[in-house]
């Protein structure tokens, strides 16, 4: 066996019942290939090995009441997985799904995705099973409190510093921020995804969706095409999926479909995103609401958005949401190019698929990193104690997504194919923190 065949096979008997993780691992390894057989420093440091070993995984209790006074448990998570080139950082996710496995997935694919952001930020990812759907305001103070109670002692502005993710907004990030400063009696920028009269940067809020956009209008920009008289599909309708869709529409896009949970609407004239907003942002609703109120929409219960004609695909929802059927339904109705604002949306086989078809295909490494990247700017103007305008920052995130298309086209052209998105983001991520990694030592 081959040094990488022999690190996956070693991977996924250590690691076994953690499918998730094991995908995230496949797919980098079998794309860093050429890279790691072009030079054995990587396989004399063991660079492989380490590089998907946590350095740390922290699990804990998180106690706390219900409304009807029932003690109740969950359990935490945060995993630090590599501070090769800066502090950890990466979300906190808050859904009952959520296990070892999950996390750890995430966490790997932060290390890569931070490191495609140019910026110094190592990878890590955090959360709990705990579903805040339904659950009072109360409820939610308690648990965040709770679960800062044991978190806070494993994370720093220098050494650790979570966000938000699937089921943490601001909200949660306010909660989590004010339990941190009791205990250590320190006003620093520990989280990211702050509110804006607390050391929260503008910005933050659209980053990963308009990041998303921006680096799929590079992408269409190659082709000489764009976002202009394009239908988008969207899946989600979470914070990703809003301003991906309003951005999009900033763009000349038409957004014809969103989802959550439960089911998805379709709205031939375009989605009226302020009745979205209001929906999921203020009213913290389902969005079948949204046929209820625009009677040019319809609402589906089963399905997927996938089923609809479109030009670009935009899933924004959660991991593994677009299969192989989905894939082949965007391939037969012609899709021209897919951009992944979630966390691994997309199975392996519909990658494939996908590829084998021509369509243009951004991963979530590269696609979603608008958000880490913007995180990463508000910890630079907490330490600053400034804060930049929106402009400022939407023009510097702007720049990241157009040198994370450049880091990612390059190094396909160079070590894979010359539109293989998903080889040139991993490569590019990889091989900053393997260097650093072999200049550090172990
Ligand atoms: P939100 O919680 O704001 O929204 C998530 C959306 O996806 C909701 O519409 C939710 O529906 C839907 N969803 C979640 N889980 C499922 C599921 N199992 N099946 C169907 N629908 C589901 O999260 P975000 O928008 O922040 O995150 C979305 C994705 O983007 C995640 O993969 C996240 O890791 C990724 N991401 C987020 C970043 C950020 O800055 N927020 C940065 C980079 C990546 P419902 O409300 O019914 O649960």
């Amino acid at each position: 066996m081959n040094y990488i065949d022999e690190v996956r096979a070693a991977v996924a008997a250590r690691n076994a019942g953690q499918p998730e993780f094991m995908q995230a691992v496949d797919e980098v390894l079998s794309t860093i290939r050429p890279v790691v057989e072009s030079d054995s420093v990587y396989k004399e440091n063991a660079i492989l090995e380490r590089i998907t070993e946590p350095d740390r995984q922290i699990m804990f209790r998180v106690p706390w009441t219900d409304d009807n006074g029932n003690m109740r448990i969950n359990r935490g998570y945060r995993i630090q997985f590599n501070n090769a080139i800066g502090p950890y950082k990466g979300g906190l996710r808050l859904h009952p799904t959520v296990n070892l496995s999950i996390i750890k997935f995430l966490g790997f694919e932060q290390i890569f995705k931070n490191s495609l952001t140019g910026l110094p930020i190592g990878g890590g990812k955090g959360g709990s099973d705990f579903d805040p759907k339904g659950k009072s305001e109360r409820e939610i103070r308690d648990f965040c409190q709770s679960f800062m109670t044991e978190l806070a002692r494993h994370i720093g502005a220098d050494t650790d510093v979570p966000a938000g993710d699937i089921g943490v907004g601001g909200r949660e990030i306010g909660y989590l921020y004010g339990q941190y400063k009791r205990i250590k009696n320190l006003y620093e920028g520990v989280l990211t995804g702050k509110g804006l009269t607390y050391g929260g940067s503008l910005a933050r809020t659209e980053a990963t969706g308009y990041g998303l956009v921006y680096i799929v209008a590079d992408m269409l920009a190659a082709e000489n095409t764009g976002f202009k008289g394009k239908t988008v599909a969207i899946s989600g309708s979470g914070n990703v999926a809003i301003y991906a869709a309003q951005k999009a529409t900033e763009l000349g896009g038409k957004v014809i479909t969103m989802s959550d949970s439960n089911g998805w609407i379709y709205d031939p004239d375009g989605i009226k995103l302020d009745i979205v907003k209001d929906i999921k942002e203020v009213k913290r609703g389902r969005i079948k609401e949204y046929a209820d109120r625009v009677k040019s929409a319809e609402y589906h219960d089963s399905g997927k958005v996938w089923q609809v004609k479109c030009d670009i695909a935009l899933p924004c929802a959660t991991q593994n949401e677009l299969d192989a059927s989905d894939a082949k339904t965007l391939v037969k109705n012609k899709v021209l190019a897919v951009g992944e604002g979630a966390n691994m949306p997309s199975v392996t086989d519909a990658i494939n698929l996908f590829r084998e078809h021509k369509v243009l295909f951004m991963p979530a490494k590269a696609a979603n990193a608008g958000g880490v990247a913007v995180s990463a700017l508000e910890m630079s103007q907490n330490s600053q104690r400034l804060s930049w305008t929106f402009e400022e920052v939407d023009s510097k995130l702007k720049d990241i997504m157009n040198g994370i298309f450049a880091k990612t086209a390059e190094a396909a052209k160079a070590y894979a194919e010359k539109k293989d998105y998903v080889s040139g983001a991993n490569i590019a991520g990889f091989l900053k923190v393997a260097n650093a990694m072999i200049a550090q030592g172990v």
